[in-house]
């Protein structure tokens, strides 16, 4: 069984009611600006849907008190705050990083994980700059970082969240990366509906019944069983996001 971690299943180009693969346990939802705060929420009315509420960086101009307040009044449905973090390509990043400072503090508070996006050398430093030695349970989404990026991660206990871009040909220090990170750290995610597998040729929709790809080419890089892969990356997400709380899995 798969548990995606990270899909914007919400998104118009996802058709809806989506019918999961048999063999997804459970997806993760994360909102991503104010408009879709909402529309994440919903899904964690559905079974095996889970949902997280957060401002993304490129949005971080958007964040407020008011949205701060939604978030921190439908905390009990969350299994994590985000998708949150710091990314270099946009020019906010003050703004940024206020926006992640003051959600990190939510899921401090509320001690729930967060579901981080980083993007860009500086986002990486800042972002462990601002957070070390505070503990937080952090899954990397859609890791993009370097090697040592990694290592700095995996000293601090942090979830590694590998998508379908590991399947990209250009992609060699990637799966260099998915080789050194230990199968006790990596989380797995599609990042629907974008991040298609290398397969599809960029045409269509990515979708949670795409995560297979990924979990095979993790066990191609590795050379270890796809079962195991399965086993594994599934209890550290039940683990890091306390899954078995609810009755949704
Ligand atoms: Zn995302």
């Amino acid at each position: 069984m798969y548990i995606d971690t990270h899909a914007h299943i919400f998104d118009e180009k996802i058709d809806k009611p989506f019918i999961l693969d048999k063999n997804i346990q459970a997806v993760i939802v994360p909102s991503y600006n104010k408009d879709n705060l909402q529309k994440a929420l919903t899904f964690c009315e559905y079974d095996k849907y889970f949902c997280c509420l957060g401002i993304h960086p490129q949005y971080a101009d958007e964040f407020s008190k008011n949205i701060e307040n939604f978030i921190i009044n439908h905390i009990d449905k969350l299994v994590a705050i985000g998708e949150i973090g710091l990314d270099t390509r946009f020019n906010n990043f003050e703004k940024q990083i206020e926006a992640f400072g003051k959600q990190l503090e939510i899921a401090k508070v509320f001690d729930l994980p967060i579901s981080l996006h980083l993007l860009g050398n500086n986002a990486f430093t800042t972002f462990f700059d601002m957070t070390k030695n505070k503990n937080y349970k952090v899954a990397m989404h859609c890791f993009s970082g370097s090697l040592q990026d990694a290592k700095k991660a995996l000293d601090n206990g942090y979830y590694i969240s590998f998508a379908c871009n590991i399947t990209y040909k250009g992609n060699v220090n990637l799966r260099k990366i998915v080789d050194y990170v230990p199968l006790n750290n990596i989380l797995l995610e599609t990042d629907s509906p974008s991040m298609l597998p290398a397969i599809f040729a960029r045409k269509g929709v990515n979708t949670p019944n795409n995560i297979h790809y990924v979990a095979e080419k993790i066990a191609e890089i590795k050379h270890i069983d796809i079962e195991k892969v399965q086993d594994v990356t599934t209890q550290n997400a039940i683990s890091l996001f306390n899954l078995n709380r609810s009755a949704n899995i």
